[in-house]
């Protein structure tokens, strides 16, 4: 642990108890992003009818747990019934966020009172326009940011999501002005991934040394202006253990289709290791991603290595493998001031 007069850092390892259900409502989206990691192919197109949705939450609730339910798509605010699958999420006690790329759609602000949803998170790729609406197209850091002033002057807690690309990285220290001028709480910077649209771009993955160049110093600056940052831990220190957590962690990432894959670096693959169907979570058999989860090699993600070895080979660390921690791992830089 780091710190300072003004943030502390620290790598948030996965709690045990803590559950994690991602829960894709839809694939559809009003938006085309250059990294979009949605594969309609693997997950089909159709939307999750309210009933189902309500029926697979239940299915999934541990109320006695801490349990964390993110709402995705595609864009879920495009699905008609979000307000009331929150509230009723809500019953069910768990902590909800919704991930939208912030078009609001379905008079999203209006349907719903600021306490009754935990996060509302924005997805922005830049600190203007010149830079977000090349990635994320024409006209949305106007619509995302106006929305974004809207649901903070409601009262709605409001968080971030940044993905960090060769696309923006050079960009990414004008992040934290912004965000604190908007008055978003917590910033969510993200690697840019390995699945859809961004698997097949490699002109889009960001250099290890450029990473650790500049992420860590943004989100200081941010932890400096009072944000609460998050981002991912991507390369491990010789001294640190490996830890996959797919073993070791409950996390859920849920389609339409009724795929339920417990890493996300498998998305794009029909290896999920379990499945809803008849309103029943089952365990799939066969060559699945529960299978690569115990493979021990010195590179650390199994996955990471399979889907891009890039990231791991050109070590400059002695010849040894450079190690990959698992994508969830989490480093977090807290504002010793609260906001
Ligand atoms: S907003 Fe999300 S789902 Fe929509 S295109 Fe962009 S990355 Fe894909
Ligand atoms: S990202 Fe790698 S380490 Fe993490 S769950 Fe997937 S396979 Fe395991």
């Amino acid at each position: 642990m780091q710190n300072t007069s003004d943030f502390k850092a620290r790598t948030v390892d996965f709690k045990p108890g803590e559950r994690n259900v991602f829960l894709h409502l839809l694939t559809q989206c009003n938006l085309a992003c250059r990294h979009c990691y949605i594969n309609p192919a693997q997950h089909g197109t159709n939307i999750l009818p309210k009933e189902t949705a309500l029926d697979w939450l239940r299915l999934l609730a541990r109320p006695e747990r801490e349990s964390n339910l993110i709402l995705l798509g595609g864009e879920p605010t495009l699905h008609p019934d979000l307000a009331e699958i929150i509230q009723a999420a809500k019953t069910l006690r768990y902590a909800v966020t919704v991930d939208s790329n912030g078009f609001l759609f379905h008079d999203f602000l209006e349907r719903l009172r600021p306490d009754e949803l935990d996060f509302l998170s924005f997805s922005l790729d830049g600190p203007d326009a010149a830079v977000n609406d090349p990635i994320r197209g024409e006209g949305v850091f106007q619509v995302c940011t106006e929305n974004l002033r809207k649901a903070v002057a409601l009262g709605f807690r409001t968080s971030l999501i940044c993905t960090v690309s060769a696309l923006n990285i050079d960009h990414l220290h004008r992040m934290p002005a912004l965000l604190a001028e908007l008055g978003v709480r917590r910033f969510f910077i993200q690697v840019i991934g390995l699945r859809g649209k961004s698997a097949a771009a490699d002109s889009l993955q960001v250099e290890p040394e450029r990473w650790l160049a500049t992420v860590p110093e943004t989100a200081r600056q941010a932890a400096r202006l009072g944000i609460h940052v998050t981002y991912p831990k991507v390369f491990l220190q010789p001294e640190e253990a490996f830890s996959c957590a797919g073993l070791t962690a409950d996390n859920y990432f849920i389609f339409p289709n009724g795929r339920v894959y417990r890493c996300p670096l498998c998305e794009d693959y029909p290896i999920h290791s379990l499945c809803i169907e008849n309103s029943q979570l089952l365990r799939r058999n066969g060559l699945n991603e529960d299978r690569f989860f115990k493979l021990r090699i010195p590179e650390g993600c199994v996955m990471s290595k399979l889907l891009h070895s890039g990231n791991i080979d050109d070590s400059t660390d002695g010849g040894q493998p450079r190690r990959i921690s698992c994508c969830m791992l989490k480093q977090e830089m807290l504002p010793l001031a609260a906001r």
